[in-house]
């Protein structure tokens, strides 16, 4: 059955209510925005240091990839409501000090197809946090190629070449800028310097990172 568009929201928000907060990976019981206890065994944290909420592998992947390949904006939310409570919490080095939260783009027909950005959701909650602006400053001029995980450095760093354009003028601000996950650093690094290239002072930071 379709449910009328305007009665979904709502109807969502309700069901969210009544219904029992599920382990972001795997659906089983859990508290909210957080792993079951089962899932929670393969959860790293990220390198001592780092405003990364965990390492990548296992769990954490498992539910980026579900948040993303499902498309579930419910699960980005919850996953930027974690990020926010583990730097809170102090599991996670402070965020730097910044001017605004900027963040690696998709192409817009990821978007679109999507229907969200994951680490422009991630953006919103570290900005809200932070009670800083998002600063909507990059596009992708196209879609990211698959790569394997084992895609080494150098693959990476061609098929990022050139991939993001300036979209809206930063100046001299000191942005921080968010990725979902820093894999070898190539994305981040291209999109930083493009924002750099327009004058920003930029330092990176991801939801989970490749150890
Ligand atoms: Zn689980």
């Amino acid at each position: 059955m379709t449910l009328p568009t305007p009665l979904t929201e709502p109807l969502c928000t309700l069901l969210d209510a009544l219904l029992p907060p599920s382990c972001l990976a795997c659906g089983a019981p859990a508290s909210p925005d957080d792993f079951c206890g089962r899932c929670a065994e393969s959860v790293e944290a990220a390198p001592t240091g780092t405003v990364a909420c965990w390492a990548y592998g296992g769990a954490v992947a498992d539910a980026i990839r579900a948040c993303k390949f499902r498309p579930d904006a419910t699960l980005a939310d919850a996953l930027g409501r974690r990020w926010v409570a583990r730097l809170q919490s102090g599991a996670c080095a402070p965020l730097p000090t910044v001017d605004g939260i900027a963040f690696v783009p998709a192409h817009w027909r990821r978007r679109l197809a999507r229907g969200f950005d994951l680490p422009a959701v991630l953006a919103r909650h570290l900005a809200a946090m932070a009670r800083l602006p998002v600063v909507d400053a990059l596009g992708a001029r196209r879609v990211a190629p698959p790569l394997s995980a084992g895609a080494d450095r150098a693959l990476r760093a061609v098929a990022v070449a050139g991939r993001f354009a300036l979209r809206n003028d930063v100046g001299a601000r000191r942005l921080l800028l968010v990725d979902d996950v820093r894999t070898t650093g190539a994305t981040l690094g291209e999109a930083a310097r493009v924002l750099r290239e327009a004058g920003a002072e930029v330092q990176e930071a991801a939801l989970a990172v490749v150890p």
